[in-house]
């Protein structure tokens, strides 16, 4: 019987999670709630049930689900051309360039598909930065990331994770990464060689449970690199782009890193677009042929991202992040329950340490209509797009409060 993928208005929530588990890969946990369409902060099953969504597709939905914005740019561009390859050049993609320099302050980007990619990205320029610029002997920089980080899931990024699934029978992996503690700055110190290209760090780490470090960490570490000329790389894939309560979660600690990493909300959801952003002397490092990516810089991505960074400016989403972010503190921190062990974030971006496991708990919250995950077995990260009105929030804190 091949009928089953013939039947794309299969309704049957219990049936669709059968078929997926069957046919697909199971490298997820996922609730089984079966979505079928999404509008803002909401959306809906194939029972037609609608869940206020607190997680955002870990924050690549900043701008909430199919905004209309988004989505017209992303059709009127793919009934004129999709993909050119970078074999040629498109009109999109210097608009996008251009756009992202003037939001950012940066110079230049190179335009990636996931996160992942563009991490990947930024540890070969630095890697070339190394030895070309600074003078590091050939295959000899190493670049130091932190505890407990997350840059994605390649061979090379999950060879530098402290986190054990992430690598277990994975090996063997790249070498010349070294790991310090985060919120360090003295382990860091120590850590620095003149062999040492760069520093990797998430400016808040998110998949670790919304982990803040110490303030005003990244201002010495930024200070600390620049003494021993090592390039300051921020991965704002999850805290960029409006999620903390500022466009880049760095600027809280008033600080220029040498290159930014974007991934995620650069889209707003709607098809993958990730970028690394820096200087002319740094992203100068490639040459014709050194890098590429088949779909990296396509005109449909440029479009959609284009379209998805003016939503962030057009309708303020970093301040109404900080603004909603710190009446969800508020509520979370005056929750009465035995079971909460912390309650912490920036912006709408909050997570809830619990003194046992989460997962049950986030069940019930799908029950009431509330969709969370767990991160880390006790930790619940609480992200809702950052469109969500008030009132829904509201409600959703109080669906928390209740189960918790
Ligand atoms: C999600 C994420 C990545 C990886 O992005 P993918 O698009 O899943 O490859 C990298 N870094 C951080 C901080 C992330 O949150």
């Amino acid at each position: 019987m091949n009928t089953t993928v013939a039947q794309p208005l299969l309704t049957d929530a219990a049936e669709l999670i059968a078929i997926e588990d069957r046919f697909g890969a199971q490298n997820y946990h996922p609730l089984d709630v079966v979505i079928e369409r999404g509008s803002g902060a909401w959306v809906y099953d194939v029972e037609g049930r609608r869940y206020l969504d607190m997680l955002a597709a870990y924050s690549a939905v900043n701008q909430g689900h199919c905004h209309p914005a988004i989505l017209q740019a992303m059709v009127e561009q793919a009934q004129k051309i999709t993909l050119t390859s970078r074999a040629f050049r498109n009109d999109q993609l210097p608009m996008l360039l251009r756009e992202l320099s003037e939001l950012t302050g940066y110079e230049m980007a190179l335009l990636m598909n996931s996160g992942a990619e563009a991490v990947e990205t930024a540890l070969k320029m630095a890697r070339k930065w190394g030895e070309t610029v600074k003078g590091i002997a050939p295959d000899r920089a190493d670049i130091i990331v932190c505890d407990q980080n997350f840059h994605g899931r390649t061979i090379s990024i999950v060879g530098f994770s402290s986190e054990a699934q992430y690598k277990r029978g994975f090996g063997p992996f790249p070498g010349g990464f070294r790991s310090v503690p985060f919120g360090d700055v003295e382990a860091l110190r120590a850590a620095i060689t003149p062999e040492t290209c760069a520093f990797l760090v998430e400016p808040i780490q998110g998949e670790a449970g919304v982990v803040m470090p110490p303030d005003g960490y990244l201002r010495e570490v930024e200070s600390l690199c620049r003494q021993h000329d090592v390039l300051l790389i921020v991965d704002e894939i999850q805290a960029g782009l409006g999620r903390t309560g500022k466009l880049f979660a760095h600027q809280y600690d008033d600080v220029r890193p040498d290159v930014v990493i974007l991934g995620k909300a650069l889209s707003g959801g709607f098809y993958p677009v990730s970028a690394v952003i820096s200087s002319q002397e740094i992203l100068g490092v490639f040459q014709p042929g050194d890098h590429g990516s088949t779909f990296g810089g396509n005109p449909l991505a440029c479009a959609v991202a284009r379209a998805a960074l003016r939503v962030i400016s057009d309708e303020e989403l970093p301040e109404r992040s900080a603004k909603l972010g710190a009446y969800a503190l508020h509520r979370l921190r005056n929750m009465r329950s035995a079971s909460i062990r912390a309650v912490r974030g920036r912006g709408l971006w909050l997570a809830v340490e619990l003194d046992r496991p989460a997962r049950g708990l986030c069940e019930r919250l799908q029950k009431r209509g509330v969709l969370c995950k767990e991160t880390h077995d006790t930790i619940i990260r609480i992200a809702p797009p950052l469109v969500i009105e008030e009132d829904d929030l509201a409600w959703g804190l109080d669906q928390i409060e209740a189960v918790l």
